[in-house]
Parts: C-alpha cells; structure tokens; sequence
C-alpha cells in the first residue's frame, strides 16, 4: 500500500504537487493520469525517496522509503527508459543489483525467464530493442519480490505485443494481490488496464474513484436513434420531455433516457427504428472533461474541450 498524506512539492514559485491524499491500494491496477506538467513524476519520485516533499508524507507499507532497510523487497519501478551499464550483460547487470541490494541470486534467472529475455541473458542490453530494454527494466523491478510495483509511462513506444504483454503482466500482478500504480497518457491503454484512477490536475486531486465511475460521472451518455422518420420521432420522444438534439450522418441523440424507453415511445407511435445503440463517452473524453480547467501546458491548436466538453465518441461500442 502507498499513501499520501498531504503530499507537497514546491519548485521555487512552481507548486508541482499540491497537498496530494490519497492511498494506492493491493489487488488492483490504479491508474495515474494527469495532463502534462499536473506533477505525476515529481509525486512518483518522492514515493521513491528520490526527492524530498516540501510538505506532507508518502509511505511505503507504513514506512518512509528511506527507512526501508531493503527496499527492492518492498517497491519495484520502473521510470522512464534509462540506459543500462553498457558492459554487462542482462545476466550480469541483474546479479549485481541482486548482491548489492541481499536479494539471492537465484532470482536471476527466474525474473529472466519471467519477462521473456531467458533466451538472450548473456546478450549485451546496448543491442536491445526498446521493448527488450523495458523488460530488462521489468525484471529489475520484480528482483525483490516486491509487494509494490510502480510503472512511469511503460508502454512509451512498444508496439502492440510489447504493450499487451505489460498490461498482462500489470494485471497479472495485481491479482496476486501486489499494488500496481501505472502512470500512462494512453487512454485507451489505461481504460483497457486499470481497475482504479487517481487524477491529478496542476498538482492537485482531482479524481480517486473506479474506472467505472470515473466514466459514469466525467461524460455524457445519450441513446443514438436513426429512424426514415425523424421528425415524428422527434416529436413523440418531445412529447415525453426527452431532449433530442440532431448527431452526425442523419441520426438523432437523446439525452438522459434509456435505449428501452427510446424503443417504447417509438413503438407506441408507430415510428420505424433502424438503429437505437446506448452511447457511452470513452475514458479519454471524460479525462478532458474534468481536467479541461487544469491543463498548464497545451498546444493551441488542441480542442481544449472547454466548451461543455468535447463530444462523445461516435463510434461503436
Ligand atoms: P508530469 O509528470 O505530470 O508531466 P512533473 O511532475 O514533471 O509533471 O512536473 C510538475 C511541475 O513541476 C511542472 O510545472 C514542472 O515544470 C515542475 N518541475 C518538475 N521538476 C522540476 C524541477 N526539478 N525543477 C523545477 N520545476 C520542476
């Protein structure tokens, strides 16, 4: 478990991480979202005692990371791709942080075989690809058996089978009861990955809820309606008091009702339906809904979604 306790970083004039509480919890994928500069990597690098909170406190299984007598065995992450010691190989580089760190060397061979690099422990990281350099990374984090693993951005650049590989393993892991906190701005990786979200927006928490939620409460649904006969349509579910308002490509959108209610009031007046599909925002469409106001850094051509929010997905559920 790792929780903040009114955790706060400043830069000078720049409040990175604003009073932040909240804890991760075992068992599931919690999810870290925040738009760019929201202070994601400063709030990651102090839960690794790697800078120092102005304010507040984070703890590791109850304890600050520096009080860890061996932290590998408590917390595994992996940060942003970092080049390994460019002389060893994957073997090599993994005994070494085992001896230095009291973790038996026969872990070695088994987070190898665990991320897949059995095959090519005596190979040189430098020839890695980036999806082979992030399992090494991978394998370092998991040589302690720690109850806690923390993945900055992990899926930067990997390709569909190295993605779905580590949203597996995440899930894999979460299961077996660990705490996987996972920062991503892949959406629609996130959405497939975490159970849970903590949101942050210029340093402060905007969201700590269920991936479910966080969607039920951050978007609009609406029931999407085609009909040769829109104007009656238009009509009878007005009649009801249902708002409709014209969609894309002929069809017509009714807010706040269900897809049965559309159904039925069509039927009672004999309008013909060609299409009646729930709609339901994705993850990112909810994201900028509720951090539109807390973007620092955004380029100007963006849709900034500030507008009552940028329109739900028009695609097939
Ligand atoms: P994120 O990871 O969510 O993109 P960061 O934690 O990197 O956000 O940054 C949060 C804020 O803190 C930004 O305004 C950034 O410019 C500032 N910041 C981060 N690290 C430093 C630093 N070492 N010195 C000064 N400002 C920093």
């Amino acid at each position: 478990m790792i929780e903040l306790d009114g955790l706060t970083k400043r830069y000078g004039s720049t409040t990175a991480v604003d009073r932040l509480t909240c804890t991760v919890q075992p068992g599931v994928v919690t999810g870290f979202l925040g738009p760019n500069g929201a202070g994601k990597s400063t709030t990651m690098r102090m839960m690794l005692g790697l800078d120092r909170p102005t304010a507040g406190d984070v703890r590791i299984d109850g304890k600050h990371y520096e009080d860890l007598r061996s932290p590998l065995h408590h917390i595994g992450a992996l940060l942003e791709a970092k080049s390994v010691h460019g002389g060893r190989t994957a073997r090599n580089h993994l005994r070494v942080l085992a001896q230095s760190n009291g973790i038996p060397e026969r872990r070695v061979p088994e987070v190898l075989d665990l991320v897949g690099l059995g095959s090519v422990a005596n190979k040189r990281p430098k020839g890695f690809s980036l999806g082979m350099g992030q399992r090494l990374g991978i394998a370092a984090a998991l040589l302690g058996d720690p109850k806690i693993l923390m993945f900055d951005e992990p899926v930067n650049g990997l390709d569909p089978e190295g993605i779905r590989w580590i949203r597996d393993l995440m899930k894999h892991l979460a299961t077996e009861g660990k705490t996987v906190f996972v920062s991503s701005h892949l959406m629609s990786e996130m959405a497939l990955t975490a159970d849970h979200l903590i949101v942050i927006g210029q340093g402060r928490l905007l969201a700590d809820t269920s991936m479910a939620q966080f969607i039920r409460e951050n978007s609009r649904s609406y029931v999407r309606v085609r009909t040769p006969e829109p104007e009656r349509l238009r009509d009878a579910l007005g009649e009801a008091g249902v708002t409709v308002a014209p969609g894309g490509d002929g069809t017509l959108e009714a807010d706040d009702v269900d897809a049965a209610r559309v159904g039925e009031l069509a039927a009672a007046h004999g309008v013909v339906l060609h299409e009646l599909s729930p709609q339901q925002a994705s993850l990112e469409e909810a994201f900028m809904r509720l951090t539109a106001g807390a973007v620092q850094y955004q380029s100007h051509n963006a849709p900034t979604g500030a507008a009552g929010g940028p329109e739900p997905s028009r695609k097939e559920q």
